[in-house]
């Protein structure tokens, strides 16, 4: 069986609200469906504002422009995560200050962004790792503005409360691969009437409301189509459908794998995660994927800890022994919403059978 490591869940509703768009002929940003999903969202989230983006990394670098962050700022960023909030920081012209995780949550460690704050940290960007909350009381406590990259954590909650409506700005992807989809999308969302406005501004060309042609900051596009928007409306219609569906996966695995000696992921006491990718660990990794690929299970070794890039390396500031671990020995799982259960019992006893004894001869450590 041929089984992909991701597949997007598109209904009726969404060709239908994509179709209307089309021949409505508003196929750019200004279209009714571009209002309708921030308005959804937005209730979904429990947030004032939602400003719909082309993309989750275009959502953060809006957010570090709204905070106003640039050149001489540091920004503390989790050691690991996809690559998105580091790139971020270097495009606005700051330095990304990388903070190891901590174990028990693989979330960035508040301790760790204790020690490294300076007077030139104007924000932690914390990231809810694979559906996970971050410790956010404690990283509020720090007083230093906090940008949530919630774009893994759709439908997780922290202390009952849901992800995207901890940070001063929080910011969602809706690349195929996530838990809602519009194609590829994002948003930053707050609650702060200032920011969001500042937020639309930078995102429409820097143009002020009141005098159409007159640009007071220098702005880009960042504007969503209408077309990938009637796709994100439908698939927040869809929310808890969709949210409860991988959390069924991530349970019938967890049911198949109660046996199987490889760690899952680990759930911190204040959080409630939602299943993005099923995500475990094991120091056996090379060999345990080989086998799974071998069958056709497109398995996959979690990120390069980003301390590990030399692209990265003057944001280097300390050892990191949790990330590096976990980048070394975590790897994904086959996810997606409405996945068959013949194709997750498949891949289980794969996994089971490669992380027994039974190594078939020939597959041996590769990287
Ligand atoms: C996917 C992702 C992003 C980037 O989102 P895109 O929509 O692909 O640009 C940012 N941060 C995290 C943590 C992500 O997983």
């Amino acid at each position: 069986m041929n089984i992909p490591l991701s597949s997007v869940s598109l209904s009726e509703r969404e060709i239908n609200y994509a179709k209307d768009a089309i021949e409505s002929g508003w196929i750019s940003s200004s279209g009714k469906y571009v209002a309708r999903f921030e308005r959804a969202l937005a209730r979904r989230i429990g947030r004032q504002h939602v400003i719909s983006v082309l993309n989750g990394t275009t959502a953060l670098e809006l957010a570090l422009r709204a905070v106003e962050v640039g050149p001489g700022d540091e920004v503390i960023v989790p050691a690991l995560t996809f690559v998105a909030p580091a790139a971020a920081v270097r495009t606005v012209g700051a330095r990304p200050i990388f903070a190891d995780i901590t174990r028990e949550s693989w979330t960035i460690d508040p301790d760790e962004v204790r020690r490294l704050i300076t007077d030139k940290s104007k924000a932690i960007i914390a990231v809810d790792v694979l559906g996970h909350p971050c410790d956010f009381d404690t990283l509020k406590s720090f007083g230093i503005p906090i940008i949530e990259d919630a774009a893994e954590a759709h439908g997780a909650c922290y202390r009952s409360k849901p992800a995207g409506g901890f940070g001063l700005v929080s910011v969602f992807s809706f690349f195929a691969n996530k838990t809602i989809s519009s194609g590829e999308g994002g948003c930053a969302a707050t609650d702060d009437d200032a920011l969001a406005d500042r937020m639309r501004l930078i995102a429409y060309h820097g143009m002020t409301k009141e005098r159409p042609y007159w640009h007071d900051v220098v702005g880009h596009n960042f504007c969503m189509t209408n077309i990938a928007a009637a796709i994100g409306f439908g698939q927040v219609e869809r929310w808890d459908e969709l949210v409860s569906a991988r959390n069924c996966v991530a349970q019938e695995y967890d049911e198949l794998l109660r046996d199987t000696p490889v760690q899952r992921r680990p759930v911190a006491s204040w959080a409630t995660e939602a299943c993005w990718l099923y995500t475990v660990a094991t120091p056996r990794r090379a060999r345990t994927l080989a086998v799974l690929r071998n069958a056709s299970i497109d398995a996959r070794a979690i990120w390069t800890a980003l301390p590990a890039l030399p692209l990265y390396a003057d944001s280097v500031h300390g050892v990191y022994p949790v990330a590096r671990e976990v980048a070394k020995t975590a790897f994904w799982l086959p996810t997606w919403a409405h996945m068959p259960s013949d194709a997750i019992r498949c891949v289980a006893m794969t996994l089971n059978a490669a992380v027994g004894s039974h190594i078939p001869a020939g597959l041996g450590e590769v990287s």
